[in-house]
Formats: C-alpha cells, sequence, structure tokens
C-alpha cells in the first residue's frame, strides 16, 4: 500500500431519472432566489423551458456559451449575471455550458448548479478555461466548482448516438489517466475502475438501443465517477496531447480523446502495469488496455484516427513539438529527448493504427 493524501471535495449529486423536477428544491437549499440559467445555443429551447419550470426563481437566461470558453463570452454572461441581480447560475448542458458557469463563478463566487447533458465531467471539477487572444489557460479555483449537480439521464436521450460514444471516450479518458496519476488514490482508484467499466457496459448499450433509458443512466453514472476522478488527481500525457491537438490545431473536443486515447495508453503501458491490469478487468478484455480501448471506440462507430477527425498529416511534427513542451508528469517521461516517440504516436494517431 502506498502513502497517499485523499482531499474530498464539496459537491452535492443528485442522481436520476426525472431528477430535474427537484431543481426548484436543490435552488432552495443553495439559499439562492434568481438563478441565471445558461446554454448553448442549440439547447436554448431546454434552457427556456428550465427558466420556465423556475417561474419566479429564475433570474434570466443566457444561451451564448460556446466550445473553449471565450473571454468575450464569459465577460458578456458576468454583466448580464450582474445586470439580472443572479444570486446563482444553473449550467445545462456539455463541458462548454459548465465551462461558461465556471467563467462567471471564478469572477463573481456566484454558486453553480450544474444538470450535465453529456459525459465530459467538468461538473465534478474545479478546473476552468478561458480563452483570450487564442490562447486557452487553464486553472484551478475551488470556487468554480458546482456546489449542485443534477444528473438526469432523461436529458441525454437527445444526445446523438456518436456524441455519446465520444463524450463517453473522453470520460473514460479521465478515469484511465487517474488509474496512474502521481498523486491517485485508493478511492479514486476505486472510482475509475468502476467509471470504466459503466461506461464500456453503456456504449454499445446506447448505441443498440439509443432511446433505451438504462444503457443513457449507466453512461451518466459512469461520467460521474470519471469527471470525480478528473476534479481529483492529476493528469498526463493523455490529456496533454488532447490539450495541444484541440488548442492549437481546433480538432473537436471528444473525438480527440476518441482517437488519442489508445495511443496514449500503449506508450505508458509499460510504465504504469498495475493501472493496465484494471483498465482490462473494467473492459473485460482478452486484448491489452490500449487494443480494449481502441476496440471499444472502433466497434461502436467511432472515429479512431486523426485523419478522420480534420488533422492535417503536415502538421504533425508541430503538433510534437509543442506536446513535448512544458510537458505534465507522466509515468514514462516524454520531454524534448522523448520528441521521436511522442512523433510517433501521433503518427498512430493519425493513420488510426490498433496497439498491440
Ligand atoms: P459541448 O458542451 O461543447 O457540447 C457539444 C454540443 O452538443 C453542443 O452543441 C451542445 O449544445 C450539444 N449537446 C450537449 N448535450 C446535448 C444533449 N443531451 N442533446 C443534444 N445536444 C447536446 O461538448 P462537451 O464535450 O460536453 O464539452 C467540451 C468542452 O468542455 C471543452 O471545451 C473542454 O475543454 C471542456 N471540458 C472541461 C472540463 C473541466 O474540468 N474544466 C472537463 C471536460 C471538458
Amino acid at each position: 500500500m502506498r502513502d497517499f493524501i485523499y482531499n474530498g471535495q464539496p459537491s452535492r449529486v443528485v442522481f436520476g431519472a426525472g431528477s430535474l423536477a427537484h431543481l426548484e428544491r436543490e435552488i432552495d437549499l443553495l439559499g439562492a432566489k434568481r438563478a441565471l440559467v445558461l446554454s448553448t445555443p442549440e439547447q436554448a429551447g431546454l434552457a427556456e423551458r428550465v427558466a420556465q419550470r423556475l417561474g419566479a426563481r429564475a433570474a434570466g437566461i443566457f444561451p451564448r456559451a460556446v466550445m473553449h470558453v471565450p473571454i468575450e463570452t464569459a465577460r458578456e454572461a458576468r454583466d448580464v449575471a450582474r445586470r439580472l441581480g443572479a444570486d446563482c447560475a444553473v449550467a445545462i448542458g456539455g463541458g462548454s455550458t459548465t465551462g461558461l458557469g465556471k467563467a462567471i463563478a471564478l469572477d463573481s463566487g456566484l454558486p453553480i448548479l450544474a444538470i450535465p447533458t453529456t459525459y465530459a465531467g467538468s461538473e465534478m471539477t474545479p478546473i476552468y478555461g478561458i480563452t483570450e487572444g487564442g490562447l486557452k489557460k487553464t486553472g484551478r479555483d475551488a470556487r468554480v466548482l458546482p456546489r449542485t449537480v443534477i444528473y438526469d439521464p432523461e436529458l441525454t436521450l437527445t444526445l446523438p448516438v456518436a456524441l455519446s460514444v465520444t463524450s463517453g471516450m473522453n470520460a473514460i479518458a479521465h478515469a484511465a489517466e487517474g488509474l496512474y496519476a502521481q498523486d491517485s488514490n485508493p478511492v479514486m482508484d476505486l472510482m475509475a475502475e468502476e467509471g470504466i467499466r459503466a461506461l464500456a457496459q453503456a456504449l454499445p448499450a446506447i448505441r443498440q438501443r439509443p432511446d433505451d433509458a438504462g444503457g443513457r443512466a449507466q453512461a451518466l453514472y459512469g461520467a460521474w465517477l470519471s469527471g470525480t476522478v478528473l476534479g481529483n488527481v492529476g493528469m498526463a500525457l493523455h490529456h496533454k496531447l488532447c490539450h495541444t491537438l484541440g488548442g492549437s490545431f481546433n480538432l473537436p473536443h471528444a473525438e480527440v480523446h476518441t482517437v488519442v486515447l489508445a495511443q496514449a495508453i500503449a506508450f505508458n503501458a509499460a510504465a504504469a502495469p498495475q493501472a493496465m491490469t484494471r483498465i482490462v478487468r473494467a473492459l473485460d478484455t482478452r486484448a491489452s488496455a490500449a487494443a480494449g480501448l481502441f476496440d471499444l471506440a472502433r466497434d461502436n462507430g467511432a472515429p479512431v484516427a486523426l485523419r478522420e477527425i480534420g488533422m492535417k498529416a503536415a502538421d504533425l511534427d508541430r503538433a510534437a513539438d509543442i506536446a513535448v513542451g512544458n510537458p505534465y508528469w507522466n509515468p514514462r517521461p516524454f520531454g524534448a529527448a522523448q520528441r521521436d516517440a511522442i512523433r510517433e504516436l501521433l503518427q498512430r494517431a493519425y493513420d488510426g493504427v490498433r496497439p498491440d
């Protein structure tokens, strides 16, 4: 048994089909009276319905969340919150909407009630990101951790199958990297393994029966566990690569995670054998952890090659250079000395080669 530090992070989770019905009770428990409801433009109708059900408890809606939280959008939302006298933000949607709530909370301390409708996991983390002048700055601040999270699987029934699968792989990536984190602890290991197991069972079920509430609930449960891992322990090579590819080459978030995960796990396999054992067990596969993750994505119709999702071969060299500059801690180091190995990893990801 290794020595460890475990830091509990305070958030209240309400889980269950139809649990959106508890929204008013949860707003009251926060001591709030005027909620600003946030969403993307695509989910504005949902935000409108939430505001309607809140009645006098709603200050208004701000349906303009977009990917990567541009500072201009954050400022606009902060102004609207101030002008309307909002005393809490209800963020209903995926990571982009939760991210906007966090940008408001960072500035004002406004409590966030998050209602996630994807599996990205941001609702369980004190991590924020804001993009200014083309650069995404990320940081940790306890103020941005949502106080309450309502997980209602019924709200994920509209998530298209393709996005359900890639978003689920995004969640698995948090759990998989959590298993070899430098600051891991036994509780996070349990949650990570169970999160991978839940999602690995849920994704084929959602693909076969998109309207089946059981598969959707299982996936959201896995997303909660995996998001908690992301919020509690440090991430490594996989997240660094995805941050690089998403940030500098504008590739879609969940798809990048889906493609890179198997390759990053293959790179780390020999350096993190216990994590691999847990991943294999959770996937219930006879293949290696990396190959099992590759198969899970491919067999459920997700992209497995960077070239399928908009990456240009000519950019692979630059991506390798950026990734090895300022590297994260990783069980197998990946600084400038490993630049060739990272370039090779990216080539395999580009081509969609199944790892051994
Ligand atoms: P997203 O929030 O950008 O959503 C993608 C699209 O799907 C949007 O148009 C959204 O409106 C739509 N959508 C969401 N749920 C839907 C549903 N149930 N039905 C129909 N459409 C739905 O995507 P995402 O992958 O959830 O989040 C990605 C962003 O979150 C990235 O910017 C990433 O960096 C960030 N993120 C942050 C953290 C963190 O801890 N800070 C963690 C994970 C992700």
